[in-house]
């Protein structure tokens, strides 16, 4: 009988990835409304939903200055690293903090967070992940679910990409793949085509 159970992870929609943030993805306001409602679809059949969300340190190698690549965002406290205003908030929801460490970028939400073990506990063996942003936190987090052992679908309908550099985003939908997830949902949106 039924003993598969699903989890939902929401990656990082906090307001420092969102429009008028430090380190804003295109579009990525427009990810709030699908996966509230796939928030509230998960909590009425009783599943478990996480959020995740970058947790950083002031300094840290993550930043550049510190020696990392990217801008300061989501400065642990901060107005910029709180979830946007409008994504589903639910005492059910677990929230994990990652990118605390001051010598890791945290992409994963599986990275230095107990996230594996919690979904154990539960026992889940698919998850389904959207989020932001489509080739760092959200694929970094489906390849080690993935390797963890996971069933993962990849919720292109959720997710939109950084595009650091032009074609980022399709690379991490095909890297995604190629490791074993499905992805489901408009994939041009999740590489980044508005
Ligand atoms: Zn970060």
């Amino acid at each position: 009988m039924p003993d598969k159970k699903k989890a939902l992870i929401v990656v990082d929609v906090q307001n420092d990835f969102c429009p008028g943030g430090s380190l804003a993805v295109a579009h990525g306001d427009e990810v709030i409304a699908p996966l509230n409602k796939l928030m509230k679809e998960f909590l009425d059949r009783d599943e478990p939903v996480y959020k995740t969300r970058d947790w950083h340190p002031a300094q840290t190698r993550h930043f550049a200055g510190f020696g990392g690549i990217w801008p300061f965002h989501c400065v642990q406290n901060t107005k910029g690293a709180e979830f946007h205003p409008d994504l589903l908030d639910d005492p059910r929801i677990t929230i994990i903090s990652k990118g605390i460490d001051d010598s890791a970028d945290g992409y994963s939400g599986f990275d230095g967070t107990n996230l594996g073990d919690l979904l154990r506990e539960e026992g889940v063996d698919e998850i389904w992940v959207g989020g932001l942003a489509t080739d760092y936190c959200v694929k970094q987090t489906v390849v080690d679910g993935v390797r963890k052992g996971f069933k993962v679908k990849a919720l292109a309908d959720t997710m939109r990409p950084v595009n650091v550099n032009p074609g980022d985003g399709a690379k991490a939908m095909e890297e995604m793949r190629n490791v074993g997830a499905e992805i489901v949902g408009n994939e041009a949106r999740a590489a980044g085509a508005s």
